[in-house]
């Protein structure tokens, strides 16, 4: 997951291979309240790890709920049969909706001294409409705050259920969902009837939930979309264990981005498209409809059990006109794919919108107009005009605390001018897809020329290694750490019996080609063997500098080297980044210090590693060592031309990382 403040996406230019989605999130947390309220144990698996799942994990557990979770494994002791928690509780449900509705319907049917509470913006969504129909039914619930709006008190209810239930069902489906999964807790000896008030919007969110419950013993009656009847005698009863199809949804940008993106015709049969697996068009889940209007618009799509392929079929996509009360959150996609048709789209009955996480309608508005498009609003409907050739602006998009923003402005990133996108924020796709831009850019490819390369330079021990990888942190860039390259070569060298003078050059650099080398965070590992220790010790830099001065060895660590320049961007350390490696970058630094102040800093690791040394000898050393590197014939050390020169003599590392930024966002401007 990328927590950076904001990550900078490069143009992409095609798109094609496989990719896995994680648990729905609307089936992900049903399923989690239905387990604990059976009796039992129900295995539930490939469960969605978010922040929403999170959240009803942890009031589950707060209610006595077994819990045991296992990667995507989790297993769930139902509430059934055991006594149900006298004492008061406050639950936090962020702004986890799916968690907060049907979670409080349940324990205001149930009883009990409950808080819940959330995030503010958690407070500004309306929830009036439930407790208006749970108030109905008997439950005790106060407003603590804003009547209307958590946060919630929820005391012990005297049921009447005899009359109809009636709920509104035209300002979120969630309510009737709530109160679908709620009611069977009460409806040991008496059908209960719920009636619908107003047109029921986002009906196929209705239709997850009454598939669910017939998975856990709850037969509901429907009759129309108006008026549903829980069975007398109705319980819960666990399936045992149960399969979370992926999130349709997410399966929407990987949808869009089939229909969007050029294949990799350098790959052949395997670079035609997008392979999206763990959801099919059988889905249980109404946001597959969304493969429909995706199509429509252009997309050519085929599905067979649980996998959907997607390629680029019309193109410019097709502008359209669609009424999407059917797919409300997936239709936000279609807002984006709107930018590369050959005519307007109108997005229409999609008022919902403006009470999920954020004002979706507003904030898809103003994003899109960033890039430069042209968008007309109305209280429920939006318009959204292609964005031609040279009209793409370069957009820092703010994201709302809202997944989907982030999600669907990431396929901005193929406008035909090529200019880079930035996202705000990009932790917020944690509610639904926590590796949301990892699978983007498993499958995006683009010219090596639009991944941006940093390259920091300079003589040893001036920080560079360090200064590298903070900045790659900041940026959610990946880390080349060259002279670690050069350090494992040696090693390697030496263990296959090798001496690390030219006389084995062509030896050494037979291994380097093909060097199993892995970096995992800190640690460097050889064929899987951690070799960090021995290869960060002095001894292993002076080896890594016989083997840097064979030219044949750093020819043939060159590929190695390039291959590091991945989406979305790279920092790179060491002598040559920025004259040989990569002579392209767009910003290349020269990190210098005063030998005193290498030695003293040296000093200090060296005294805090329990080793001992001494300032001047290691001065001395690093002196010597400088001049050797400055006049030797091989990848001499010298600054590139177009270098910025850092003395960080007198700095922080904060004060050089805040630096480098500067420089770095004065040539990355975004509007
Ligand atoms: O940066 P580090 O101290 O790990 O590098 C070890 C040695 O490898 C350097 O002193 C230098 O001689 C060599 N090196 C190189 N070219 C690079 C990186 C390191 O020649 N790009």
């Amino acid at each position: 997951m990328f927590s950076t403040a904001f990550l900078d996406l490069p143009a992409l230019q095609g798109a094609s291979g496989t990719v896995t989605l994680p648990g729905s999130k609307s089936i992900s947390n049903r399923v989690l309240l239905l387990s604990a309220l059976c009796q039992g144990t129900t295995v539930v698996h490939d469960l969605l790890d978010s922040d929403d799942t999170r959240v009803m994990l942890a009031a589950l557990r707060q209610l006595g709920c077994g819990v045991e979770v296992k990667g995507t494994t989790v297993t769930i002791t139902g509430l059934g049969g055991r006594a149900w928690p006298t004492e008061a509780i406050e639950f936090f449900m962020g702004n986890a909706g799916t968690a907060m509705r049907p979670l409080t319907a349940a324990l205001a049917v149930k009883g009990g001294d409950f808080t819940l509470k959330g995030v503010p913006r958690m407070h500004e969504r309306p929830i009036g409409d439930l407790v208006d129909a749970l108030r109905e039914l008997g439950c005790a619930i106060d407003y603590l705050g804003n009547e209307g709006f958590p946060p919630l008190r929820v005391r012990q209810p005297t049921l009447q259920l005899d009359k109809p239930i009636p709920v509104r069902g035209d300002v979120s489906s969630q309510f009737l969902t709530a109160l679908l999964m709620a009611l069977p807790l009460a409806a040991q000896d008496r059908a209960i009837t719920i009636e619908v008030v107003g047109e029921l919007i986002s009906k196929p969110y209705i239709e997850i939930t009454l598939n669910l419950l017939a998975r856990y013993g709850i037969a509901v009656e429907r009759q129309g979309w108006e008026r549903f009847v829980i069975p007398a005698g109705s319980r819960y009863q666990s399936p045992g264990s149960i399969h979370v199809e992926a999130d349709a949804s997410s399966a929407s940008y990987f949808i869009a981005l089939g229909a969007i993106a050029a294949g990799d015709p350098s790959k052949g049969s395997q670079g035609k498209g997008i392979r999206i697996q763990g959801v099919g068009a059988d889905s249980i889940q109404g946001d597959i409809r969304f493969m429909d209007a995706a199509a429509q618009m252009g997309a050519m799509i085929t599905s067979g059990p649980n996998w959907l392929e997607i390629q680029r079929g019309a193109w410019p996509l097709k502008g359209i006109t669609l009424d999407c009360n059917h797919i409300p959150d997936a239709a936000m996609t279609l807002a984006v794919m709107a930018l590369y048709a050959d005519g307007p789209t109108t997005l229409r009955n999609i008022a919902s919108w403006r009470v999920k996480e954020t004002d979706r309608i507003v904030a898809m508005a103003a994003e899109s107009r960033k890039l430069g498009a042209t968008v007309e609003e109305g209280p429920d409907w939006i318009t959204i005009h292609p964005l031609p050739a040279g009209k793409w602006q370069r957009a820092s998009i703010h994201t709302y605390d809202d997944h989907r923003v982030a999600m669907c402005f990431s396929l901005a990133t193929f406008n035909p001018d090529q200019v880079p996108v930035r996202i705000e924020d990009p932790k917020c796709v944690a509610k639904t897809f926590p590796d949301y831009f990892e699978a983007l850019f498993s499958v995006a490819h683009t010219a090596a020329t639009n991944i941006p390369v940093i390259c920091i330079d300079g003589p040893t021990a001036s920080g560079k290694g360090t200064l590298a990888s903070r900045v790659a942190a900041q940026l959610g860039y990946h880390y080349l750490d060259s002279g670690a390259l050069y350090r494992v070569t040696a090693y390697a060298a030496l263990q296959a019996g090798l001496t690390l003078e030219a006389a084995d050059e062509a030896a050494i650099a037979n291994l380097a080609r093909s060097l199993p080398v892995r970096f995992e965070g800190e640690q460097v590992l050889l064929d899987g063997v951690d070799v960090t220790d021995a290869i960060r010790s002095e001894q292993g830099g002076m080896n890594a500098s016989k083997v840097s001065v064979l030219p044949a060895v750093r020819d043939a660590l060159v590929d190695l080297q390039h291959s590091f320049q991945r989406l979305p961007g790279l920092l790179a350390d060491g002598r040559d980044m920025g004259t040989v490696i990569f002579p392209n970058a767009p910003l290349k630094v020269f990190l210098t210090a005063s030998a005193a102040q290498r030695a003293e800093r040296r000093h200090k690791q060296l005294i805090s590693k329990g080793f001992s040394a001494n300032i001047d000898a290691l001065c001395a050393d690093l002196e010597a060592r400088d001049a050797r590197d400055m006049s030797r014939s091989v990848a001499p050390l010298r600054p590139a031309q177009d270098a910025l020169q850092l003395d960080n003599s007198q700095l922080s590392i904060e004060a050089s990382v805040e630096q480098v930024m500067v420089w770095w966002q004065s040539r990355q401007v975004f509007g």
